[in-house]
């Protein structure tokens, strides 16, 4: 008997919700006059963008200001937030903004900034044009060092300044410990090298948002309890690769699908128990979609040999 079942634990984060309802609240107030836009795709997932697309929202960038100015537009802000420079055009052009920020990232925003005010360098392990890496650059004035790996931090980071790591929110932590011992491991050296106490300080914020990693270990779990894994998501979403690579350490036949015409049919033939699980961004009803699909499939002679 073949089961086919979904992650319990995977689908829409609380932040991803938040967001996708403030949109579905305005969309229901202002239906008439389809005035609602969102900045930048409200979410990495194009299967939930074409279904709120198709009650109305309108994807937009702030180069849209000017033609939408004094236009009683209404601009959701998406859960990645965006740099203070956003927030002033939408005042300048008397646009309307509905801030749909998740609080995960207004709070590693007002972080950052509390110590850039301090007059720390800052450095983030995140993806330099990630959308959330754009709003708190934009809070730093770009004032900023992003790294992916520990190689590009200890090229790029100077140690003898009093530094602060921060991390986007949906980084993996393995990759964020690794550089945050480097760049302890370089305070050490300069300790030596100048046989002195230098005055250099060395914060390490792990802003590694919970929803990412609380689900790794249960994914994991998930991937090795089944034959097979059909992980859904965007390939835009960040983490999405993040879980992604948990479920195939744990499952090497584990696949990556944004829709279900890339299943090959040929991955789970002859399986008896097929998973599918996915991003925080990734919605429940599409995972359903998915699980008749494959359901469909399971039960045509073709596969089932
Ligand atoms: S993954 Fe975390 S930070 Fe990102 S939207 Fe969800 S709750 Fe917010």
């Amino acid at each position: 008997m073949v089961t086919v079942s979904i992650d319990r634990f995977s689908g829409f984060c609380w932040g991803v919700v938040r967001t996708v309802q403030i949109a579905e609240d305005q969309l229901a107030a202002t239906r008439a006059q389809r005035n609602v836009y969102v900045l930048g795709h409200i979410i990495h997932n194009p299967k939930e963008i074409q279904r709120l697309e198709d009650k109305g929202l309108t994807t937009i960038t702030v180069n849209d200001f000017p033609r939408l100015a004094n236009t009683g537009a209404k601009v959701i802000i998406r859960a990645h937030g965006e740099p203070p420079s956003t927030y002033r055009a939408a005042w300048e052009h008397g646009i309307e903004i509905v801030d749909a920020t998740c609080p995960v990232v207004t709070k590693l925003q007002e972080r950052v900034r509390k110590f850039w005010d301090q007059g720390y360098q800052v450095v983030i392990f995140g993806k330099y044009d990630h959308a959330e890496v754009l709003g708190v650059r934009g809070v730093v004035h770009d004032q900023c060092i992003v790294v992916k790996s520990v190689d590009e931090a200890l090229a790029t980071v100077d140690m003898a300044k009093k530094t602060v790591l921060f991390s986007q929110t949906t980084m993996d932590r393995p990759t964020f410990l690794l550089i945050r011992d480097a760049l302890k491991g370089r305070v050490a050296e300069l300790i030596v090298d100048t046989m002195e106490e230098i005055a250099t300080e060395f914060h390490a914020k792990d802003t590694i948002c919970g929803q990412v990693s609380g689900r790794e270990a249960q994914l994991a779990k998930f991937a090795a309890g089944n034959d097979v894994i059909l992980f859904v998501a965007g390939r835009a979403s960040s983490n999405g690769k993040v879980l992604f690579d948990v479920a195939h350490a744990s499952n090497p036949r584990t696949y990556f699908i944004e829709s279900t015409d890339e299943i090959d049919p040929a991955w789970i033939r002859g399986m008896q128990h097929i998973g599918i699980s996915g991003a925080t961004s990734t919605p429940q009803w599409y995972m359903e979609e998915v699980q008749a699909f494959v359901e469909g499939l399971c039960a045509t002679e073709d596969v089932n040999v």
